[in-house]
């Protein structure tokens, strides 16, 4: 690994609930920004199919000022259909699944990662996006705890 991650960010297209956005159509908008490319790492379509962005090694273009230590990751939504200012947990079952899958290879690599979203970092003035993301990854690892069978109590 070429540079030290040390974060795991999470991130929103700001889409409407619904619309099926692809890596190709943000590396496009973000080139129009002025960006070299995509700025994100990964994106996570509304079928759950994740999409590569930029190459992990390469510094992203997501989080100002943390983006050297950083692997942004994009789930498409974020918005209400009826109207873009409001934000919203729009994401499908299979988002959710493909964002654990995806930040547990994550991981396997960067072990010692912070899991975070956007809005988490101080001076962020955005929903980004659009829930909890500390609270989810921590209900996330107690889900994962191995259950007694029988009982149901955690085995930890
Ligand atoms: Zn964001």
């Amino acid at each position: 690994m070429s540079r030290r991650v040390d974060k795991l960010v999470v991130h929103c297209s700001a889409t409407p609930e619904g619309r099926d956005v692809s890596a190709k159509d943000i590396d496009r908008w973000h080139r129009g920004q002025g960006f070299r490319k995509i700025g994100y790492h990964y994106v996570i379509r509304l079928d759950g199919t994740i999409e590569k962005g930029r190459d992990e090694a390469e510094v992203g273009a997501h989080v100002q000022g943390h983006n050297a230590n950083s692997i942004g990751i994009c789930l498409i939504g974020g918005v209400s259909a009826d109207d873009p200012k409001i934000a919203k947990d729009t994401y499908t079952p299979e988002q959710w699944t493909s964002l654990e899958t995806l930040l547990r290879d994550l991981l396997t690599r960067y072990p010692h990662a912070e899991i975070l979203g956007h809005r988490d970092f101080p001076g962020v003035a955005k929903a980004c996006p659009c829930f909890d993301v500390k609270s989810w990854w921590a209900s996330r690892q107690q889900a994962s705890k191995p259950v007694c069978p029988t009982c149901n109590r955690l085995l930890d």
